[in-house]
């Protein structure tokens, strides 16, 4: 239970409401060097596979589903899911992320046949079914949240996307998707999963309708589990995609809001260690400057993506261009190493989404507000000292690839040397990508959205 009339729920909100916008950048910016001192900014390449769009939860933001009997719903074949995955491969993508609507048609047997269709045939990590969709699970098929996760695990599931959070407020989910897993239980699957040994995104799709204050408790409950389990890679969050939804008549919130709202994330969430830019909805621009407020980590370059398009949105863009954003911006572009699949899962070298060191060494939710309050106080001089070091760190001869910045050629260097080093060689120029979201950082397909959005 957050305490909101607790001195530090409170602050976190001033902040949020009264600082301005350069003040919140730069102490997201500041929280982001200290988690990453590397002048680096990753990114992955996957692809959103949402197998159904047959839904019978009738969220009011999505523009995705079709009602069970409709003309245009479907169910995709293993087969088509693995040429989809063979066409991923091809362009050197690592990660499925599998998910969709909650169809009452599917038996459960068919989820694990597909898990281990895809591990015999198609091996490639498998982050898959959202809160949302296990809870639906649970529910359809009369077993528990540990029984259905540990059968999706046994069957080959990697990790949970974190889609479906939307905002974590009863009352705000209560009005737009009534049907769903609620805020207690989507967090409940997710600590579940934690504890059988699964990572896990997290998202916050904002713009419901909701207040400042429904925002900042949606990230102290996650920064509370977080400090209990330790199993939350990334966050990323996005505005609302109203069209084509039962939400249409709700105004788009703006880019300055985005920025806001992921930089109080980055101040907020001090125990989750990545932050993505949601280039999918905000756009490549909006998504360079979020490097400056908080975010360490680009997303996706997804091949595909269903449910933000499905309202909308478009962007796209290619894995060269996306490398160029990147650098362009000041950092060096790294792409995630493939991580192991099942069932010879090792240490996931290269992700930096393992988790900080000791999960709740910052405390869940009584460690955060003073530390930002420190942040806040701090002089402009101790400030520039922190990113001083930083920077210097990152002008080092680059023991992992780290930045060269400041260097003549430096960039250009560093990015020869990344190829060198891909064991696939330079990456495919015709790749194109769709909706962001979170990657194990991935995420239903709202999660996708944010890279990692959130069917289900
Ligand atoms: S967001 Fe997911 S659960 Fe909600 S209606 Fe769309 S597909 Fe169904």
């Amino acid at each position: 239970m957050i305490d909101r009339a607790s001195r530090e729920f409170r602050s976190y909100v001033e902040l949020y409401e009264r600082a301005s916008l350069l003040e919140l950048g730069s102490l997201a910016d500041q929280a982001r060097w200290q988690v990453h001192p590397e002048n680096v900014v990753t990114y992955i390449i996957d692809r959103n596979i949402n197998y159904t769009n047959v839904c019978v939860a009738d969220c009011k933001f999505c523009a995705f589903y079709r009602r069970p009997k409709h003309g245009e719903g479907y169910v995709l074949s293993f087969e088509q899911i693995g040429r989809k995955i063979d066409e991923l491969k091809a362009l050197g993508g690592v990660q499925i992320l599998i998910q969709g609507g909650h169809n009452p048609y599917i038996p459960f047997a068919w989820y694990l046949d597909l898990m281990r269709y895809i591990k015999r045939h198609h091996p490639i990590h498998i982050h898959g079914f959202s809160p949302s969709e296990v809870d639906f699970f649970a529910g359809r098929f009369g077993m528990s949240i540990e029984e259905v996760i540990r059968e999706l695990m046994a069957a080959g599931l990697d990790s949970i996307p974190g889609g479906g959070g939307e905002i974590l407020v009863q009352e705000v989910r209560d009005r737009v998707a009534k049907k769903k897993a609620g805020a207690d239980r989507w967090l409940e699957v997710m600590e579940t999963a934690h504890r059988l040994g699964l990572k896990t995104s997290v998202t916050m799709m904002y713009g419901l309708g909701e207040t400042l204050a429904d925002r900042v408790e949606h990230l102290f409950r996650v920064r509370e589990v977080q400090g209990r389990s330790g199993g939350f890679t990334a966050f990323i969050c996005w505005p609302l995609q109203p069209e084509h939804t039962e939400l249409a008549h709700f105004e788009k919130t703006d880019a300055v809001t985005y920025l806001r709202t992921q930089a109080i994330a980055r101040i907020v969430l001090d125990n989750v260690p990545n932050i993505q830019a949601s280039w999918v909805t905000m756009g490549p621009k909006i998504g360079q400057v979020a490097l400056r407020f908080g975010a360490n980590d680009f997303g996706s370059l997804m091949m595909e993506e269903n449910v933000v398009s499905a309202a909308g949105t478009t962007w796209r863009m290619t894995l060269p261009e996306m490398q160029r954003l990147i650098a362009d911006a000041g950092y060096v572009p790294r792409i995630l190493c493939p991580p192991a699949t099942r069932p010879d899962r090792g240490p996931r070298e290269g992700r930096p989404q393992e988790g900080l060191p000791g999960g709740d060494r910052r405390g869940g939710a009584v460690g955060g507000a003073p530390r930002i309050r420190r942040l806040a106080h701090r002089s402009s001089r101790h400030r520039r000292a922190v990113r001083g070091r930083a920077v210097e760190r990152a002008r080092r001869p680059a023991r992992h690839g780290a930045s060269a910045r400041g260097r003549p050629g430096g960039l250009r260097r560093d990015r020869q040397r990344q190829e060198r080093r891909s064991p696939r060689g330079p990456h495919p120029q015709g790749v194109t990508c769709g909706s962001g979201s979170g990657t194990t950082r991935t995420g239903s397909p709202r999660e996708k959205a944010g890279s990692s959005s959130s069917a289900a």
